[in-house]
C-alpha cells in the first residue's frame, strides 16, 4: 500500500506547490487523482517516483510510505526497484526504435528473460494492435498506439503499482475507451494497483474505485468513485454538468 502523509512540495527552495497532501493507494485498487491544470497532480506523481530532484523540487515536510518503508528520500531508481512504475505523460517513446524494443526498455532491469518473453507475449495479448505494430517505428505511429506502448512498457516492468498521467490526453474518444478497459483488465488481473491522473473525469471515475480531487495544491474533496460521480461540485466544475 503506498501512503502520503501531509507532503509539502518545493520547486527551487522557493515555488511552494504542494501544501499538505495526504493520499492512499490500497493494494489492487484504481485511485485517481483529478483536478484542473496546475492543481498539482503531476508534482504528486514526481514525488512518489523520485523524478522531483530533476526539476529542482523536493518534499520539504510530510512523508511517503510504500508498505509501511519511507520512500520519499529515495532516488528513482530504488523506488522503480519496489515496483513503482510511472508511465510519463505525453507518451514519451523512443521514436526511433521499434515498438517492441520500446516494450522491452521497460524490462532493461530484469534479468529472467524467459519471463520477459511471456510478459511481451502478456502486453500483446492486452494491447492485441501493438502486435502487428511490433517492428514499427514507435515515431511513426499514431497517438493513441504510442500511448498504448507507453502503458504496455510500463507494464513490462512488472509493476506492483503503475502510475498514469493523463493516458487519454489528445485521443479520440474510441481510443480512449479502449485503452481504458485495458487498464481495468490489466488491474482486475494481475491486481496491480494503479493511480491514474487524469483531467477527463468521467472516464477516471469509470473505471477508479476512489479518487482525491486537487486544488492548487491540496486536496479538497476525497471519496469512493460513486460518491464523486454523485457530488455536485464534481458534476458542475469538472463534468461541465449541474
Ligand atoms: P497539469 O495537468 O497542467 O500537468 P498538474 O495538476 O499536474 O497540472 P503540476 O504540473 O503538478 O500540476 O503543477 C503544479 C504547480 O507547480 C503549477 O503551478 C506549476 O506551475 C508548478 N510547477 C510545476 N513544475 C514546476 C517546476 N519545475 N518549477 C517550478 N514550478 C513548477
Amino acid at each position: 500500500m503506498l501512503k502520503i502523509n501531509n507532503i509539502e512540495v518545493a520547486y527551487l527552495n522557493v515555488i511552494r506547490v504542494l501544501h499538505g497532501v495526504s493520499l492512499g493507494v490500497p493494494d489492487g485498487q484504481i485511485v485517481t487523482l483529478l483536478g484542473a491544470n496546475g492543481a498539482g497532480k503531476t508534482t504528486t506523481l514526481k514525488a512518489i517516483s523520485g523524478l522531483l530532484h530533476v526539476e529542482e523540487g523536493e518534499v520539504t515536510d510530510g512523508n511517503i510510505e510504500w508498505n509501511g518503508e519511507r520512500i520519499d528520500k529515495k532516488n528513482a531508481e530504488y523506488i522503480g526497484r519496489l515496483g513503482i512504475v510511472q508511465a510519463l505523460e505525453g507518451r514519451r517513446v523512443f521514436e526511433h526504435l521499434t515498438a517492441e524494443e520500446n516494450l522491452l526498455v521497460g524490462a532493461f532491469h530484469r534479468k529472467d528473460r524467459s519471463e520477459v518473453k511471456n510478459d511481451l507475449e502478456m502486453v500483446y495479448n492486452y494491447f492485441s494492435r501493438l502486435r502487428n505494430l511490433r517492428n514499427n517505428t514507435a515515431g511513426y505511429l499514431s497517438g493513441g498506439e504510442q500511448q498504448m506502448v507507453v502503458i504496455g512498457r510500463a507494464m513490462m516492468a512488472r509493476p506492483k503499482l503503475m502510475m498514469l498521467d493523463e493516458p487519454s490526453l489528445g485521443l479520440a474518444p474510441l481510443m480512449v475507451d479502449e485503452i481504458y478497459s485495458i487498464i481495468r483488465r490489466f488491474n482486475e488481473d494481475q491486481k496491480t494497483s494503479v493511480l491514474l491522473v487524469e483531467q477527463n473525469v468521467r472516464i477516471a471515475l469509470s473505471i477508479a474505485h476512489y479518487g482525491y480531487v486537487m486544488e492548487n495544491g491540496r486536496v479538497v474533496l476525497d471519496g469512493t468513485a460513486d460518491f464523486l460521480k454523485n457530488n455536485e461540485d464534481v458534476k458542475e466544475f469538472y463534468m461541465g454538468l449541474s
